[in-house]
């Protein structure tokens, strides 16, 4: 028996020593899988800080979780919807920069983006996974509660409207992966690849020199997860995909998905199946490009492709998109011309526009 132990201590020291004498540490590679925010998120580092990197990474969504998420009872947002007001905390100052940003992309998508459509995902029981279908009476109630101009941040005291609550959700992946990185540069980290559900971070290129490949989902096969309507190279890049497909309940042959039109309170139905988002990720700034293709890739799914391409047209140096209709097109923005390839089985017809 003893032998036979060290025989395989032996082998392990063995291998150990081998992959010591192997492994270049700026090749070191680690990977952490982080189930917050509603997904399953998969962050991986590579360079000689990998391992800190990955688990700073986990680290940093976790706190951010316990401030933002509307279902925890005791984070800020769950204190500050049940109150109505929240002094900000040590913790919940993280409030402060989302908040901002929140009311900034509200103003901008002319309310298409509106944290303060709370009440109404919690109505269609996207909060709490209790799926119903309100009552038009209903929903005409709870629209008076959505306007995120009524929300007040002075002296570091958060303010709803009386009955107002706020839902984070549409942007809150696109902060944290703003957040990473920020732990990405804390940490020398030369390439990683975050994937926080439809929100992805290409960090420099990989390993062997090339772009990091993402897919774009196929919104019409949501269940087949190798069905994408093409692949984006990226290379220091947010990629914020937003779809009715990501959360939805059926009920009597009708699908009811989670991006609410705050016009309407009714799921957005103009004639978007996705939109994805992609802008640079390295500009250093926070809250930054990644909340930006968060706020705004929900946005674009609710103005729909005319008005989302008008957005696009005047701001073009900023952005660019990858649109997917009901009517089976993929209509993609210039600047990423070079960057995606269209899967031709797909049956999509593809387009491109300047
Ligand atoms: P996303 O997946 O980023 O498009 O965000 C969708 C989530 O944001 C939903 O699950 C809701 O929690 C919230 N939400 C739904 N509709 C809106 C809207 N019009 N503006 C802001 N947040 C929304
Ligand atoms: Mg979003």
């Amino acid at each position: 028996m003893k032998r036979i132990i060290s025989a395989a201590t032996a082998l392990v020291l063995t291998l150990g020593l081998t992959s010591c004498a192997r492994v270049d540490p700026d090749k070191a590679q680690e990977s952490v899988q982080v189930i917050a925010m509603d997904t399953a998120m998969v962050i991986s580092t590579y360079g000689r800080h990998s391992t800190r990197a990955a688990y700073a990474s986990e680290d940093c969504i976790r706190a951010l979780e316990d401030v933002l998420s509307r279902t925890r009872e005791d984070s800020a947002v769950s204190c500050l919807n049940e109150a109505g007001t929240l002094e900000l905390g040590e913790l919940g100052e993280e409030l402060i920069p989302l908040l901002n940003a929140a009311e900034r992309y509200r103003a901008e998508t002319g309310g298409a983006f509106d944290i303060t459509v709370a009440p109404v995902v919690s109505a269609w029981g996207f909060t709490a996974e209790t799926f119903r279908v309100p009552g038009g009476a209903e929903l005409e109630k709870l629209l008076d509660l959505v306007d995120g101009s009524a929300v007040r941040l002075e002296d570091r005291t958060v303010s709803l409207a009386p009955g107002q609550s706020i839902d984070l959700g549409g942007i809150a992946k696109g902060y944290a992966a703003d957040r990473l990185t920020d732990v990405f540069r804390e940490n020398e980290v030369p390439r990683a690849l975050a994937t926080l559900g439809g929100n992805v971070l290409t960090w420099g290129d990989r390993p062997d020199g090339t772009p990091w490949r993402v897919g774009v989902k196929d919104p019409a096969r949501p269940d087949d997860q190798s069905a994408f309507v093409g692949i984006l190279e990226l290379t220091n890049a947010f990629a914020v995909t937003s779809g009715g497909y990501q959360r939805y309940f059926e009920e009597n042959g009708k699908t009811y998905h989670h991006i609410i039109d705050p016009a309407t309170g009714y799921p957005a139905d103009n004639g978007l199946t996705s939109v994805t988002v992609v802008a640079a990720a390295d500009t250093g700034e926070i809250p930054g490009n990644g909340t930006m293709c968060d706020a705004y890739s929900t946005a674009l799914f609710v103005m729909g492709e005319e008005e989302a391409l008008d957005f696009w047209r005047e701001r073009r140096a900023d952005f660019d998109l990858v649109l997917v209709t009901a009517d089976g097109r993929v209509v993609v923005t210039a600047g990423l011309a070079g960057a995606f390839a269209p899967d031709e089985e797909s049956g999509y017809a593809f387009e491109t526009v300047s």
